[in-house]
Order: C-alpha cells, then structure tokens, then sequence
C-alpha cells in the first residue's frame, strides 16, 4: 500500500521533488519495491512545516529521505552560483538547499528516535569528504551532517528491501552492500582513503582519495575517532531490472511533474561506459552496463499501449547513453579495464537494433523516440544502427555532446572526438531525403581550459560549419568527479600533473560572451 495520507506506515518516504509513480521517479520506484514485498509506504513531499513532517505520525520501521533525482543545490542554484529564481516553475520545485540535511534534522526534532535511511544522488555522491561548489570548501560525508542512521548509494532497491526486512526482524544493518554506516572500527576487508583531515588540509592527499573511490570495493575514511564505511556495492542482474521495470507503475503523475516530457519513455538499462571525468554516474549508476532482457521491455510497452492516456508514442527508450543497451559483459562483475578501448566490447549494437525493430511493429505503437543522448564514438561503429536512429527515431533533431574540440580540455574531460566528423558526415549522407539535423551540447570552463582554447572552440564550430549550437554548459563542480578534483587542488589525479583552472565569476562571464558571438554571425 502506498499512501499520502493515514498513519501507522511501515516506512515513511520524505522527498525534495513531487512523487510521480513512474519508473523514472527514484521515490516513484521505492516506493512500488517497498510495496511488492508487503510494507506499507507513507509519501511525505517536500515537506517544510512540522504539520507537514509529522502528519502520517512515525514510521513502524523508519523514514527514508531523498532531495530527488538532483542535488538540492544543483536544483537551486545556477553555475555561476544565482538562485534560479527567475522562473515561475521554480518558485513551484523550490526545495531547501542541503534537502537531505534539512529534512533529516526536523525527522530528529520530531521523531527522535526512528531511524533515518538516505539516499538518491544527493546523498549517493556526498558519501564521502567531497568538495563543495557552493561553499566552496571541503565537506565531510553527508551523514555525520544528517545525523542519518544509513546512507544508501547509487540506485537503491535492493539495499532498501534488506534494510526494511532487517529493521523488520530486529537486526542490525552493518554489512549491507550498497549503503554506507559510522563505525568506531573497520576490518581488513576494507580500503584505508585518506582522513577527513588530510583531504581537508593536502591537495594531494584530496587526489588520492579521488583515485581510490570506487563502487565495487570495501572503503573506510577516518573521521577524528571513528570511520565513514563504504560496503561495496551489490550486483543488479537483468533479472533484477526486469522485475524493477515490470512492477505496475500507474505513470500518474504530479501536475507539477518533472517527468510530464517522458510520461510514456522506457529504460533499458544502467550504467555507463563512458567515464567522462566531469560526470558522477559512474560512481552513482555504475560503470558496466545491466541491460534488461528484449522480452521484459517489449512486455513493458505492449503494456503501455493499453494505457488510456497513451497517444501511441514512447517519448523515449534508453538509458543513461541510448546506444549503450546491450553493452553488456560477461566480465562485468570481476574486470575493472575501461570498456571503450577494449577488443571484449560488443559495439555492433545489435540487441539494440533489434529491440528497436521489434518495439516499432508493436500494435498500437506509432513511433517510438530516442531522446537520450547517445554515444557517437560507438554509434560510428554501426551504421546499420546509425540508419536505424535517424530513419525512425528522431523528430527533426539529434542532440550530441562533443563538449570541446581542444584535445587538451577533452583529455581532461577523458572525452575522445575523433569520430565526430565522421558521425557528422554519416548523419548528413543517411539524412539526404530528410529535413532532420544534429544539435550541439559544448561545456566550457572544464579545468584546462582557457580563453585562448574557448576562442578555438568558437573558430573550430564556425569552421565546421556547426549552426545548431544547443547549449554552451558552463563546467559545474559536482561532487566526486574527477573534473571537480582538478577544480579545486589544480591537479588531475590521475596523473598528479598540474591542471589550469578558471575559478573565477568574471574570467567566466567572458568565456560564454566568447561563444554566444557565434551565434551573432
Ligand atoms: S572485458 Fe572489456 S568490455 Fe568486458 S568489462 Fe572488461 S573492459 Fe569492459
């Protein structure tokens, strides 16, 4: 049972976002997990009076509290660090800034004794000593600062159900693969990162502990007397994304809904292969690709098709890289090489290709889009695949991020560019019959770059002729990445080499007045 209203819930879940029973909503999903294996769940959203936090009364077992499906501070607040306040939308998605801190500190004022579960990409990515952005300063781990009995890391269904059946019988919830807990000691099945303190006083010391994050291992950070403790992070199988993705999401959503573009959109899979620098969901999602199997997702939109409100169109299917579906390995579990320069990777896409053939001759599917963003570096490896996408899957439009054309900045950004023209040119020769055109992400003020590479940038897109510039993303140091190490000790840790970086407001100012002239010809 899931329920906004009533008392007496199991687990009570507190978000920063509306909730949206949809399989794209992280609360969305907890919820129905929760519920397939008989708890009863209480939904609390954004909460800001006690009214408010305490009108389901306590939780049987605990609250579990989440900002959403964004950092709380990336939500309010713009790159260049103004509130985004400038739209009406926003005065309606407000949240607090440090959502998980906020929320789990009223639970202590007024339930103090339940136990507090967080989780999603706030908390997931600020587990441990982590540089912040908006305070530009080093932070300790999310929960000491949450007072939090468990944090939960990355996508979080099957720690949450051993989490509620062990608070269920009573016992105790060390040793859960995926979450982290405080402990006064650690055993040696765990990697030592550096303390708090040094990451906090020695840049290189910041670096090593960058270096030493992973999902797939046993960590321990010492804090003054007692540890941060990272369990490595469970195996999700097909099997277990097939049951996630199958279980009965209405997809009725919250009129003030994030999700209203991708009502009827469809996941395929987790994870990323790509390991850019500056993005964190290899260390939230994974850096293997879990692919469900063509069966479950065909059976997923079949289903769709009888929805009443379904107009015959899936507003997506993919994942975090849309042509990564079926990446999948059979080393997943035990190898930790970097999968886009290795022989093993099947790049053919041909599941994908397949799922997509098969999803197309649906009854009652018009058309299905790919709106994730995809991989050109691997697209270029298949141009039945390629032809297959702009043939019946893009509305006019494909967006790609080549980032930078500066080798220097896309080497720090681990970005290769090598194959964008010949991407652009198998776009442009598939596309001859058709009005449909490629649209373009670039980030600028990445560490390494500059004014003189920015003014590059601009000459390289003008003399490439690239005219539907999407979006020129000024870099935002988010939690745990290894761009934002290099933003701030100035050193990229994987080579310990020193990194230029533009830190401030003004040199960035001028590098998006830099770009926004190519738009003025
Ligand atoms: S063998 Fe290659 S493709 Fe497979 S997991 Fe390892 S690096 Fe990735």
């Amino acid at each position: 049972m899931i329920a906004k209203s009533g008392k007496d819930f199991d687990i009570i879940l507190i978000s920063g976002e509306y909730y949206d029973d949809h399989p794209l909503s992280p609360v969305g999903i907890i919820a129905r997990v929760l519920d397939a294996e008989g708890f009863s769940v209480g939904i609390i959203e954004k909460p800001e009076t006690k009214d408010q936090f305490t009108c389901l009364g306590a939780p049987r077992l605990c609250f579990c509290v989440t900002a959403g499906s964004m950092d709380s501070m990336l939500h309010n607040y713009t790159p260049l660090k103004r509130k985004r306040m400038d739209d009406p939308y926003n005065t309606v998605t407000r949240m607090p800034n440090r959502a998980v801190i906020v929320y789990c500190n009223k639970i202590k004022q007024y339930f103090k004794s339940s136990p507090m579960i967080i989780g999603g990409i706030e908390a997931s990515l600020r587990r441990f000593a982590h540089y912040d952005y908006w305070d530009n300063d080093i932070r300790r781990s999310i929960l000491y600062d949450s007072r939090a009995t468990l944090l939960v890391y990355g996508n979080g269904e099957k720690q949450i159900l051993t989490i509620a059946h062990r608070l269920q019988d009573g016992e105790d919830l060390r040793g859960i693969n995926g979450t982290c807990i405080i402990s006064k000691e650690y055993d040696e099945t765990f990697e030592l990162l550096p303390s708090f303190q040094e990451v906090k006083t020695d840049a290189i010391q910041f670096c090593k502990m960058q270096k030493g994050f992973s999902m797939y291992k046993n960590l321990a950070q010492e804090y003054d007397n007692n540890y941060l403790l990272q369990y490595a992070y469970p195996t999700y199988t097909t099997c277990d994304l097939d049951w996630i993705y199958s279980l009965p999401y209405t997809r009725k959503l919250h009129p003030h809904s994030l999700l209203k573009m991708a009502r009827f959109s469809v996941v395929t899979h987790r994870g990323c292969i790509g390991n850019c620098n500056f993005c964190s969901l290899s260390l939230h999602q994974g850096e293997r690709i879990v692919s469900r199997s063509e069966q479950n997702i065909l059976e997923e939109i079949r289903k769709l098709t009888t929805h009443p409100d379904f107009k015959g169109y899936i507003d997506d299917l993919g994942g975090p890289s849309a042509n990564m579906y079926g990446m999948d390995c059979e080393n997943n579990n035990t190898c930790r090489n970097d999968c886009l320069s290795c022989d093993s990777l099947d790049t053919s896409h041909g599941r994908l290709i397949s799922l997509l053939r098969k999803a197309r001759k649906i009854e009652g599917v018009k058309k299905i889009f790919v709106r994730s963003g995809i991989r050109y570096d691997l697209a270029v490896q298949s141009q039945e695949y390629i032809k297959e996408l702009v043939t019946h899957h893009i509305s006019g439009c494909l967006k790609i991020a080549p980032e930078h054309f500066s080798e220097k900045v896309t080497d720090l950004m681990n970005k290769d560019n090598t194959t964008f023209d010949e991407f652009v040119s198998s776009f442009h020769i598939l596309n001859k019959q058709k009005k449909q055109y490629l649209k373009y992400y670039f980030m600028i003020g990445h560490p390494g770059d500059s004014l003189q590479e920015v003014q590059r940038l601009r000459d390289t897109i003008r003399r490439k002729g690239l005219d539907n510039v999407e979006q020129f993303q000024l870099f935002t140091p988010t939690p745990m990445t290894h761009s934002t190490c290099m933003y701030w000790t100035g050193i990229n840790p994987l080579t310990l080499e020193k990194v230029d970086t533009i830190c401030d407001y003004k040199t960035k100012k001028i590098l998006k007045r830099i770009l926004l002239d190519i738009k003025k010809k």
